[in-house]
């Protein structure tokens, strides 16, 4: 008899997982390359396959589900919330909208709320803004306006967004690409400064550059664009998106250097791990230069959407999350730094969120990323070598040092080969 959660595989019939993945293969474009693991379930920060194994999410969706799966308050705003009433669009108002985009706009201490859906959405927007933003403010020339962005960025995937990408999967054949964006090296203020001139209307920045591998930028960086970009009245954009709202330890990765950018981008943990929702937060001298009939999104701010993100934000507001993500992240950090040496070459990150590099010689970040699937850990390589880790901030304490004896175990069996 085979133990509960081994997989009941009857010689000349495909296993459920290999039949889920094959549909998957051969009626969806390959533009991932999964784990071959097939959720069915999920709750809190454990997810369980369509065999019945149950896994530890140490991705978290890319930290889109930051509350964990199913969060009982989530799924009965979200409930609540299916029975009234979902979309209307914006040529009508809707019950929700406004409250959402009051608690958030407190929340980050700003005037306004541009809600739409996915984080490239709210990428896209946040250039509009700032483009038109130079034109109508500050002066800018029409159509000269530019934009500085980062070295290693990962923005989303429009095609005006990885136009600006120097990852050549993200590029190449995707073109041509519309002007206006200036590469300098990320972490570097001085190459930002020599890259501004009158045309420039906004510093695009990650806090802390997530798909790069879980990049933290020194200390005075951040603080350095602020002080920069206010000198040279410049927009500082930064992009939350995936270090925002809790991940960190604190609200925004920005706050752990004291710096308050002009416009934050947000999305992922934003809809709850439920439905997307993006939003573009600033004040009223920034956002408002959009007038009706300039920008829009048929699902944007949508009843559904804004129930969720409202409750997202009450989360946030009570600062627990942030609160956790703090304590669990040290506890993280402490772990994983005594492993440097035994087969890791480095370990990255801020709060729950970790980059860990792993020695060559005992294989790819893929590879090890195989191997903790095994053990019932689900992470998720980036750049080859790096493995990252970014659990549901409710992931219980001893889940996590669970999680990290593992990995440790992978590490002295990958080194024994
Ligand atoms: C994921 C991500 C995006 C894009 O969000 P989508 O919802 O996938 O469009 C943008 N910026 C950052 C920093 C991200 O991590």
């Amino acid at each position: 008899m085979l133990h509960s959660g081994a997989a009941a595989v009857t010689p000349g019939i495909r296993s459920t997982t290999d039949a889920a993945i094959a549909a998957e293969a051969e009626h969806s474009p390959h533009n991932y390359h999964p784990l071959p693991v097939v959720v069915s379930t999920g709750e809190g920060a454990w997810v369980t396959d369509v065999e019945g194994r149950r896994y530890l999410d140490c991705l978290a969706a890319y930290s889109a589900v930051n509350f964990g799966h199913s969060h009982p308050r989530l799924v009965a705003a979200a409930k609540a919330q299916l029975d009234r009433v979902t979309l209307t669009s914006r040529a009508f108002h809707n019950d929700q909208l406004g409250v959402f985009v009051t608690e958030l706009a407190a929340l980050a201490g700003k005037d306004m709320v541009l809600p739409m859906n996915t984080g490239a959405e709210a990428v896209e927007s946040g250039i509009k803004v700032a483009r038109a933003w130079g034109y109508r403010v500050k002066g800018v020339a029409s159509g000269e306006a530019n934009i500085v962005v980062m070295a290693g960025n990962f923005h989303g995937r429009t095609t005006t967004i990885v136009g600006f990408s120097d990852d050549p999967d993200a590029y190449n054949d995707f073109g041509p690409f519309g002007p206006g964006f200036r590469t300098v090296p990320y972490g570097d203020v001085g190459a930002i400064a020599a890259a501004i001139d009158e045309n420039t209307v906004a510093v695009l920045v990650e806090p802390i550059q997530g798909e790069a591998g879980v990049i933290v930028p020194p200390a005075d960086f951040l603080p350095g664009v602020r002080e920069l970009c206010t000198r040279e009245r410049v927009l500082m954009i930064a992009d939350e998106i995936q270090s925002g709202l809790g991940r960190t330890g604190a609200t925004f990765a920005c706050d752990l250097v004291g710096v308050v950018p002009d416009l934050y981008l947000l999305g992922k943990a934003l809809g709850g791990g439920i439905v997307p929702v993006s939003a573009v937060v600033g004040d009223a001298d920034i956002l408002g230069v959009l007038r009706p009939g300039q920008h829009g999104s048929t699902f944007g701010g949508n009843p559904l959407a804004a129930a969720v993100g409202t409750e997202v934000v009450r989360m946030l507001a009570g600062g627990e999350p942030q609160e956790r993500a703090r304590m669990l992240g040290a506890r993280l950090h402490e772990r994983l730094g005594a492993l440097v040496g035994d087969g890791i070459v480095a370990v990255r990150g801020a709060g729950l969120w970790v980059g860990i590099d792993i020695d060559p010689a005992l294989g790819t970040g893929r590879e090890f990323c195989e191997r903790l699937m095994a053990r019932g850990i689900l992470a998720k390589d980036t750049h080859g070598q790096t493995v990252r880790l970014a659990p549901p901030i409710v992931v219980d304490e001893a889940d996590l040092d669970w999680a990290v004896d593992e990995l440790a175990a992978v590490l002295s069996e990958v080194s024994d080969r």
